[in-house]
């Protein structure tokens, strides 16, 4: 009987973002003042934060929890605020906001100047939703479907930005919406290329496999949207957030098994679930 294979999807895994994050971590733990604390946990994959607080690198929930030292400001960003108060209380400031975060919060600001009420497509109270909304003034909504739009008074002009990890379909279906019922749409898309090109070689693969393994946080918003795209895609998709969750079970009778991997999930962690697959099911990579 021939073997099942393996195939890890073109895109996958840890992101610019994550990995520029994780980097500024572990060179603070090297040089920067002590303790170092981030706040919040780094990334949304509680394995890699464990890793973290055993180098040293603990989260806090919020500002109060860190007295000395520094804090280390994740990739989803925060609102200015946050930062200034950091300084404030004397701590250093480690920004570790994505650039791809960074020019979300520069879209609004430019939005809200030039007087549209701004649309934030998102999931309302994520921190990276938080932060772009703390970017822009008090007529702005965070809406992340067409039915959130509903109770929303719209004014005549309205500029929308995107959460990085949103979908196109997502945001196209909003911005319809909203040319129906406003004078004036302007729209920036801020999705970020790393989330697009994850889900499109996720979905592609999906389509061509009899299981599918997603690996990745189950706290993580873009692991999530992954799960979904395979799920309509191929209907034996597992999300996983580590290879010890594997079992023969998931791939009984199967010859073709895809992997993916949300933005936080570091390269090892994709290795360590194709090496347990392998040895589950006697698959070649
Ligand atoms: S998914 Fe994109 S925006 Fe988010 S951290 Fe990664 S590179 Fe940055």
């Amino acid at each position: 009987m021939a073997r099942p294979s393996i195939e890890v999807a073109a895109h996958a895994g840890v992101c610019y973002g994550v990995e520029r994050a994780l980097d500024l971590a572990y060179g603070a733990a090297q040089s920067a003042p002590k303790p170092v604390r981030t706040l919040g946990p780094l990334i949304h994959n509680p394995i890699v934060v464990d890793e973290l607080a055993e180098g040293g690198i603990a989260p806090v929930d919020e500002l109060d929890g860190a007295t000395s030292g520094s804090v280390i400001i994740r990739a989803h960003g925060v609102v200015p605020s946050v930062i200034d108060d950091a300084k404030r209380r004397g701590l250093h400031v480690i920004d570790a906001t994505c650039p791809y975060v960074k020019r979300v919060h520069r879209a609004a600001e430019k939005l809200v100047r030039e007087g549209y009420q701004l649309i934030v497509v998102g999931e309302s109270g994520h921190p990276e939703v938080e932060g772009i909304m703390g970017h822009a003034d008090d007529t702005a909504v965070t809406v992340s479907c067409v039915d959130d739009l509903a109770s929303v008074e719209l004014q005549r002009r309205v500029g929308v930005v995107v959460q990085t990890t949103q979908t196109v379909a997502t945001l196209t279906d909003i911005v319809d919406e909203l040319l129906i019922r406003s004078d004036e749409v302007r729209v920036i898309n801020t999705i970020c290329s790393a989330t697009q090109e994850r889900q499109e070689a996720a979905s592609d693969l999906a389509a061509r496999v009899d299981v599918m393994v997603v690996i990745g946080g189950k706290n993580s918003g873009n692991t999530r949207r992954l799960v979904e795209i395979c799920r309509e895609r191929c209907d034996r998709t597992y999300h996983i957030e580590d290879a010890a969750e594997l079992s023969p079970t998931m791939f009984s009778g199967a010859m073709h098994i895809g992997v993916t991997a949300g933005a936080s999930t570091p390269a090892s962690h994709i290795q360590r679930a194709v090496l347990a697959i392998d040895s589950l099911t006697g698959a070649c990579a």
